[in-house]
């Protein structure tokens, strides 16, 4: 992920030690015959292979194209496709393999917006979605009708980290396509934007596409939006008509970005992050006012031995990942319902006061950054979906960034701590903790 693949069919940049970054929307086709040989081949397979003729931004680019290389290495897939945003992936993953009349099965918690996109959005073009929980293989068997052509998850899911068990819902769907012919056969989506292609590579175990939001945790910086589909070759040239044809393609300038900061600090981010969060979560699980702590890297984790299988880096080492899930204090204020419940006087406390962490969706960044997923990022799931299936009012999600541990620690002590939750927040608190000064 440091190197990268130095040369490429894309371009030879063997002589760089940084690649370079183009930026040209159109480029220039030396005769007719060469730009009808460009779009001839554009999206077809040709027999021979020979430097590809580049034409206009929105259809092939050079240095997303190197990025591209990367990203289907370091997945262990077959071809990649980088997206405008996570989302304009996970919509083009969905929409190359479904049509009017057919049907998704998804696990019942997902990222905000793809539960927003598949309950509200595609139901509008005759697609609909069975939500089942996914950890539970008769249920996922059940959900699957004539119709089903996607089973779509998360895992870790966002935000409660629930794993799924990839290689059994591989079974279960080969079970199912084993019964069908070839054009009607479901494919595995495994949204791994949470765990990364350095804490886990889905395909290993059984998934046929990867959709990144290369905004978090490879992206690593927060500086741009991106998206990324991992596909196997057979669903490329599909994939990249639609992205064509609906545009929501991935500037070469943030491209450039992931190629020379994002993936290659990858690993090094993640090995720090995860460190800090094993630190954090054990912490928060030895806090008296801390109901639950979820982190797959604690022993206590309900999946902690699918963690260890599942979540691994290439060399074989458990990588349980930056983000850890937490409930703290009751999820309403008993004498005043109307008043701040304790769980929001402790993020409001920690946004307010807080040395280390930041108050703010997303992850994966170098920026430890907190945030309440029932009122924030899963607003659109159904309330009552949410509670049983444990996004509670009282919970955070917490994405470890490259700060001391200490520090992190601090700040959460301060702010479960009985004067902060009582008072809320003071701007008079925000100053630098008595263990910083003593670190410097
Ligand atoms: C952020 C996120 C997305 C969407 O990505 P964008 O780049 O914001 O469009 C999808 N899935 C997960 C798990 C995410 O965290």
């Amino acid at each position: 992920m440091i190197h990268g693949l130095s040369r490429s069919r894309r371009w030879d940049y063997s002589h760089h030690v940084v690649p370079p970054m183009t930026s040209s929307a159109a480029f220039r086709l030396d005769s007719v015959r060469r730009g009808a040989q460009g779009f001839a081949e554009f999206a077809h397979d040709t027999s021979d292979p020979h430097d590809p003729i580049y034409i206009y931004d929105r259809l092939e680019e050079p240095t997303r194209g190197m990025l591209e290389d990367n990203l289907a290495y370091a997945e262990g897939g077959e071809t990649a496709l980088c997206f405008a945003s996570g989302m304009a992936a996970i919509s083009a993953a969905v929409c190359t393999l479904v049509k009017c009349g057919e049907q998704i099965v998804a696990h019942d918690v997902l990222y905000g917006c793809t539960y927003s996109l598949f309950s509200t959005g595609l139901p509008r073009f005759g697609i609909d979605t069975r939500f089942v929980d996914l950890t539970d293989n008769d249920a996922l068997r059940a959900a699957i009708t004539a119709q089903a052509r996607i089973v779509y998850f998360e895992t870790p899911v966002n935000p409660e980290l629930t794993l799924i068990d990839i290689a059994a819902v591989r079974s279960v769907v080969d079970d199912e396509n084993a019964r069908r012919n070839p054009d009607d056969r479901i494919h595995i989506i495994v949204d791994n934007t949470f765990a990364t292609p350095h804490c886990q590579r889905p395909i290993e175990f059984g998934a046929d596409i990867v959709c990144h939001s290369l905004t978090k945790g490879i992206g690593g910086f927060g500086a741009d939006v991106g998206g990324a589909v991992i596909a196997p070759r057979d669903l490329y040239n599909r994939l990249l008509i639609f992205r064509k044809d609906f545009g929501g393609v991935l500037s070469p300038k943030a491209a450039w970005a992931t190629l020379v900061y994002g993936l290659p600090s990858l690993g090094a981010r993640m090995s720090n992050y995860q460190k800090t969060a094993l630190h954090v979560a054990r912490f928060l699980e030895s806090h008296h006012r801390v109901e639950k702590v979820l982190y797959p890297g604690l022993t206590s984790f309900p999946q902690h031995d699918l963690a260890k299988h599942q979540m691994k880096d290439a060399k074989g080492r458990f990588c349980p990942g930056s983000m850890i899930y937490f409930v703290i204090g009751e999820d309403r204020n008993v004498e005043s319902p109307a008043a701040k419940s304790p769980a929001e006087r402790f993020v409001d406390h920690v946004a307010e006061n807080a040395y280390a962490i930041s108050l703010a969706v997303s992850l994966g960044q170098v920026k430890t950054l907190i945030e309440c997923p029932f009122f924030m990022t899963h607003a659109a799931l159904p309330e009552a979906e949410k509670r049983r299936r444990g996004v509670l009012p009282g919970a955070s999600r917490l994405g470890c960034g490259l700060e001391d541990w200490e520090d992190i620690v601090a700040d959460l002590q301060r702010s479960a701590g009985p004067d902060a939750t009582q008072q809320g927040g003071s701007a008079l608190l925000r100053n630098r903790p008595p263990l910083i000064l003593l670190r410097i």
